[in-house]
This record gives C-alpha cells, structure tokens and sequence, in this order.
C-alpha cells in the first residue's frame, strides 16, 4: 500500500472513534481517581481495548492499576504510553470559573486526556495494522501514578517494557509540539518524625513538628550555598491535630529536581542527612520512607522529526469561535490581566529545558521515546483549579486530538516502516553511552497492595535510597 493511502486509512480511522475517544475522556475526567487508586479508570479503558480485539493483562507488573493491552505479533514492537490518574484537592467543574462542590480530586493535569488520546491512537494503529500485510505489534501501557512519578519506573523494573522498541507519549502543554528537550530529574522521599505525644504547655517534650520545621528551616538557609542549582519542594503531610497536644508524629515528603539523576541523587542524599540531623536536635526518630527517582527525559530526534512530521500531517488545532470564547473566559478567571495568547500552529521544540519531570523520563533512558504535547493558553497553570476545568471542556478537543490523531499517524509509520526504528535506537545508544543503573524504587509494597494507607498518611514502609538501590542491583 502506498504512503499515502495509508495515512488515509488512519485518517478515516480516526473519525470513526473520535465521538468515543471524547467520551472517554469525559468519563474519565468525571472518575477522577489519584494515582494507584484508579480502579474504574484503567477498567474503562481495557474494556474498550478488549472490544476493540486486543489482548489484555491486568496488574501489568503486580501493580493493581497498570495494565498492558497487545495486539498483532513480530517486530516491531510500538509501545503507547496511557496515563489516567487524577491530583488530590483540585475538583472543579467543567466551568471557566472557580467552581467545585467539596474539595475532592480533579484532572488538573489533564491525564484524562492522556488516558483517552493515547488509547484511541492505539485503537486506529491496530485497525491499520490489521489491513497491512505486515508483522508488528501495538502496546498499549496503561501507566498507573504518574503525578507520583513512581508507576512508570516501578513497571519498569519489574520488566513490563521488556522488548518494546519505541515508546510513544503525549502530555498537555502551551504548545501543540514534539518535544524534544529533556525536563528534570526527580528524586523523592518522605521522612517520617516520631516522638512523644503531651500537653505542649510543658517544656522538653519530642515534638515531632519541631524536628520537621527545624529540618524545613535548615533546608531554606542552606539552599542558597549548597544547592542553589537544584530546585527543592516538600509539603508537611501531617503536623498534629491541636496546639496544646505536641505531636508525636509529623511527616515531610520532599522533591529534589535536577536536570542531571546524579546531581540530584546526591542533593536528595544532602537533604536526606539534614533530616536525620533535625531529629537528633530535640531527640525524635527520624524514618526515611523513600519513594522513587526518576531521569530526565532522554531525547531522541529520530522520533521527534517523525511525529513533528505527522502533526503537521494533521495540522493545528481547529478551534471554533466558542472554544476561544471559553478559554478566554477561563484566562481572565484564573489569571486576571495576563494576556490571552494560545498557540495556534505547530512546533519542533528543542531548546532548553522543561522545569517539570514525569516518570517516563526513566523508561528513555532504555527505550526510545517520543513526546508529543497539545495546547492550551499559556495562561492556565497547570496543577491548577482551572487546568481541571479545562481538561472537563470542549475547548480543549480540538488540541488533545490532534496529538492523539499524531500519535496514531506515528505508531503505523514506525510498524510499516522498522527502519526507523533502528535508527531511533541507535541514537539512543550514542547519546545516553553507558547503560543507567538499574531504576529506584520504594514504596512497592505500599502502593501494590494498600494504596490508600500512602494517601491516608498512615504508609510506613521504611527504605533508604541506598537501600532501595542495594535491593534493586541485587534482583
Ligand atoms: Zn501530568
């Protein structure tokens, strides 16, 4: 078949399932399940592999909300990487303004859209493949906990990527793009205070909240002279319940961020002595319960020019007068006087550097990845009551399915035509060199069998980095 007709195929394809993509992700957006708990969100969509002919394994990896859905056989074998987890605190409804009931979970990064966009370009490969003469495979990764940069690199190391030659990835952004530039690397932990519970009024007591604010104290003052470089995030999970009782408990989760792992490796093991060190000032326990580290994301050009070709296969973002309406109406909610400027072409990004990280990151760094963003006005922050409106939206379609429609276009040219592939994995062994280390994983036990004690906060599943990487090299 012709390069050409095939294109069509995945085109007309693509109108077939485009009423049903939306649909999903609408119904993902309404489930809004946070990560390791989305139950209903990864049964929606091997529900919708499954009719669509494709061959499912739940708990992909012994993680309960991971799955793989495979179709066809032989090489090569073109991973697609779906994402559906929701952030905690960030409902809203599908409106342009504040609007939530009760403080619940909402999609304020858009992985609705991820879940949906990335298993419909699965759906349209496989229907191509299946008229083309030819072997390959479609993997469709359902990729659990994103937001807690853990899933992927958990799959990873239990192997659930093994033999996938191309992985590919989509993600909201200010630009309708192929990214080609890394982001950061992430490193993350939480340390556990214990001390002793009694009226706060008498002196001496091991005060838990004391050692987490005099660790969070040392950390500010010594940023500037140690670390400047890094960026170094935490939030206080718990802190006690009522001033007059000192807390026997206090838990700070901290994130370090480098574009280089080793760099912020070896800020994360800095800050992991500062914590110890805040606990011996006023005699409580200090317990490392570390919980994941991730790469940066791994460029690689081979597939970024092919889905920068196949976006503009597409074309940009088709917004009605309405959608613009209701983005407008969200910037001057969300963002009172900042200028309303959405991208309205197409772009091959690969300057710089993003400041945020994702857990694919990791699997780039053994398989070739590609990334595709879709746009929304730069206004709207991301982690964000208005970004969770916006994934709710039709204003958002247009964008999110021509990354989709991309990825589609991009899976059937890397089956039809393997060299790619070669080539794609020959850059990546020229540019990463030595083979990384083997991924760091915490928290397994924790999030495959009692998810919802991490977000209740009574996890406690002690592991140090260096443990975590002692484990990890010897299995
Ligand atoms: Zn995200």
């Amino acid at each position: 078949m012709m390069k050409n007709e095939i294109t069509k195929l995945v085109r007309d394809s693509f109108q077939e399932i485009r009423a049903e993509t939306i649909g999903i992700a609408r119904e993902l957006w309404s489930l809004a399940e946070i990560g390791m708990l989305e139950k209903q969100s990864s049964s929606l969509l091997t529900d919708w592999c499954e009719k669509n002919g494709f061959v499912v394994e739940k708990s992909a990896g012994g993680l309960p909300t991971a799955f793989t859905a495979r179709y066809g056989k032989g090489k090569p074998s073109i991973g697609i990487l779906a994402e559906y987890d929701a952030l905690p605190g960030l409902a809203n409804s599908a409106l342009p303004r504040r609007d939530f009931v009760e403080r619940g979970p909402g999609h304020g990064c858009g992985h609705n859209w991820i879940g949906a966009g990335t298993t419909g370009a699965a759906i349209v490969a496989t229907r191509v493949l299946s008229k083309l003469d030819i072997d390959g495979e479609i993997i469709l990764f359902g990729c659990p906990g994103e937001e807690l940069l853990w899933g992927k690199v958990a799959m990873l190391r239990e192997g659930v990527f093994d033999n996938t030659d191309v992985l590919l990835a989509t993600h909201g952004s200010n630009k309708t793009a192929a990214k080609v530039r890394p982001n950061q690397s992430l490193v993350s932990g939480e340390f556990v205070y214990s001390g002793e519970a009694g009226h706060s009024s008498r002196g001496g007591s091991q005060n838990a909240l004391d050692s987490v604010e005099l660790a969070v104290q040392s950390l500010e003052r010594l940023r500037a002279h140690q670390f400047p470089d890094c960026s170094v995030e935490h939030t206080v999970r718990t802190g006690g319940l009522m001033p007059n009782i000192s807390p026997d408990e206090a838990r700070l989760w901290v994130y370090v961020r480098h574009v280089d792992y080793e760099r912020a490796k070896e800020v994360y093991h800095y800050v992991a002595r500062i914590c110890q060190g805040a606990a011996s000032l006023n005699n409580t326990q200090c317990r490392e319960q570390f919980l994941t580290a991730t790469h940066s994301y791994l460029p690689n050009e081979t597939i970024g020019k092919l889905l920068f070709r196949q976006l503009k296969t597409v074309g940009p973002p088709k917004w009605t007068d309405e959608n613009i309406e209701w983005f407008q109406d969200l910037v001057s909610a969300c963002a009172p006087g900042e200028e309303f400027e959405l991208h309205r072409g197409i772009d091959y990004i690969d300057d710089a550097y993003d400041m945020s990280s994702q857990d694919d990151g990791e699997a780039s760094w053994h398989i070739p990845l590609g990334r595709v963003s879709w746009a929304l006005p730069s206004a709207v922050p991301f982690h964000h009551w208005a970004r969770t409106a916006s994934a709710g939206s039709d204003a958002e379609i247009p964008s999110a399915l021509v990354a989709s429609e991309a990825l589609a276009l991009a899976a059937v040219e890397l089956l039809s035509e393997p060299e790619i592939v070669k080539t794609a994995r020959a850059e990546l062994d020229q540019r990463r060199g030595a083979k990384p280390g083997p991924p760091l994983v915490g928290a397994f036990q924790t999030f495959t069998g009692d998810p919802d004690s991490f977000w209740n906060n009574t996890w406690a599943e002690a592991l140090t980095i260096e443990e975590a990487a002692e484990k990890n090299s010897a299995q």
